[in-house]
């Protein structure tokens, strides 16, 4: 129904639409592979001080093909397909001023389903206040940004930490993945990024070739596209579902030549099933913890029927194999092969600004949120990440049994005026699995349209 609310509304009824002051959602661009990167030349903006790192910034997106532009004229039948706006060197408020002018005064020409993005430093323990203040800043102009731009094009900021390099391979990585297709429902989000050490060649249209994931709750929904899309980019894959729901799981893993596990994740042997099925084709690179349940009810008349299956289905499962993969730590992941393993669990929405309805729900989401950015410092001692992933309102077989008018209220409300596809999150989860985003740790990142809820 929504969908095709977005079809009506960009169809031959877009003028009354328009009229009655109805949402307009657009179309939005997705991923195909070997299209285009972005639709259209690239402004590259900064601040004086930032020049440096604008010019490193302008070399790598050269490097990537684009038409890259320094000044905002263009010909009289163009627009921008998007303006990265560099505030690396910004010191004091009034730096930032000319380039996001610059690149507002562009705005009227940024293309449909265009991109704006920021490349800033985050603000760090000991700043001085005008300098925390700059940079603290940035992500208000982030967000006002998504909310203000309209024809599918969205606004997003890569915030480097730690001292990490405008050009280090983590920064490239995500500045790639706002620019692209890929993250057309990521809106008004800010993503921090550490150093990252550069390590050969990296192969854009199959950033997982050689890596073995599992991905549970994939029969359907949001899993399923997680299982497809990770085979595009090239991994092979190991999908994870209950027996009940054996025969999609079986479809699922014929669609992308992979291995159908039957297990339900809160059994005590979860993790051993799991490293077992991954072993003969390489040994586990990849887990997402994508299986997720709800049992809504207001907390005045919640039992523990509902409250302790969601809790055991969304957050207990995924800790008790996490902490069987890292069971002695450092030494446990390098007896299970599993060095470097990137960990991507789905968090939610609801986790972060909470749900009516849902204390349950939201209470196995925060923690998600919590043990992401706890796992995070132990992989990372053997070159590993953990990260989450928020999805906002997503139309899948979940969302479906939401009440009609809930559902298409809830979809309308993100900036993108529409609820996302399954494979918007499949593709941001691919992204954080692969080697180059590997200065990416312990974050939780909305792809939500940038709904209204939240932060
Ligand atoms: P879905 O209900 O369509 O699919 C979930 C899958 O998980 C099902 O195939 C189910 O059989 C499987 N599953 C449930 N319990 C399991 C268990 N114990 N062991 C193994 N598999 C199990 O849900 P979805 O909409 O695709 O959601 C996927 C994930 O995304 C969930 O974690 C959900 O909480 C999260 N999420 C979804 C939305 C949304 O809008 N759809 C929003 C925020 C978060």
């Amino acid at each position: 129904m929504t969908d095709s609310y977005t079809r009506f509304a960009n169809g031959g009824l877009k003028p009354l639409v328009k009229k009655l002051g109805l949402p307009q959602p657009a179309i939005l661009r997705r991923h195909q592979p070997g299209s285009p990167l972005t639709v259209g030349p690239v402004l590259v903006v900064s601040d004086a001080a930032s020049a440096a790192d604008a010019d490193a910034v302008a070399t790598v997106l050269t490097g990537w093909e684009l038409d890259v532009r320094r000044s905002p004229e263009l010909g009289e039948r163009e627009r921008f397909g998007a303006v990265v706006v560099v505030l690396t060197g910004a010191q004091r408020p009034e730096d930032v001023s000319a380039p996001v002018l610059a690149a507002g005064g562009t705005l009227r020409r940024l293309a449909g389903n265009g991109r704006v993005v920021t490349v800033a430093r985050a603000p760090e323990a000991g700043d001085a206040p005008a300098l925390a203040a700059t940079r603290a800043g940035v992500d208000g102009i982030v967000r006002s940004l998504g909310k203000e731009l309209r024809g599918g094009a969205t606004a997003n900021g890569v915030q480097l930490t730690g001292g990490a390099a405008v050009d280090s391979p983590s920064a490239v990585a995500t500045l790639r993945f706002f620019l692209s297709a890929k993250s057309a429902y990521v809106d008004g989000q800010i993503l921090p990024v550490g150093p990252s050490e550069a390590s050969g060649d990296i192969d854009w249209e199959r950033p997982l070739e050689g890596k073995v994931a599992v991905v549970t709750g994939a029969a359907r929904g949001i899993g399923a596209a997680i299982a497809r899309t990770m085979a595009r980019d090239g991994a092979r894959v190991v999908v994870v579902d209950v027996p009940a729901a054996g025969e999609a799981l079986a479809g699922v893993a014929n669609a992308v030549n992979g291995v159908a596990l039957q297990l339900d994740v809160t059994a005590d042997d979860a993790a051993d099933k799991i490293l077992a099925a991954a072993a003969p084709l390489g040994g586990l690179g990849v887990v997402v913890h994508n299986a997720g349940i709800t049992r809504d009810k207001l907390l005045a008349n919640m039992k523990a029927d509902r409250w302790d299956p969601v809790v055991a289905v969304n957050l207990a499962a995924q800790l008790r194999i996490n902490e069987r993969l890292l069971a002695a730590g450092v030494a446990g992941l390098l007896a299970a092969g599993v060095a470097g393993l990137r960990i991507v669990s789905l968090a939610s929405t609801s986790g972060i600004a909470g749900n009516k309805g849902q204390t349950n729900y939201a209470y196995s989401k925060a923690g998600v949120i919590g043990q992401t950015a706890a796992t995070a410092g132990i992989v990372a001692e053997t070159g590993g990440t953990a990260n989450a992933v928020a999805p906002g309102f997503i139309e899948t077989e979940m969302t479906a049994r939401m009440p009609f008018v809930t559902r298409n209220v809830a979809s309308m409300l993100p900036s993108l005026a529409q609820g996302g596809k399954p494979v918007d999150i499949a593709e941001a989860i691919c992204f954080l699995a692969s080697d180059a985003a590997r200065g990416v740790n312990g974050q939780t990142l909305r792809v939500c349209g940038q709904h209204l809820v939240g932060k």
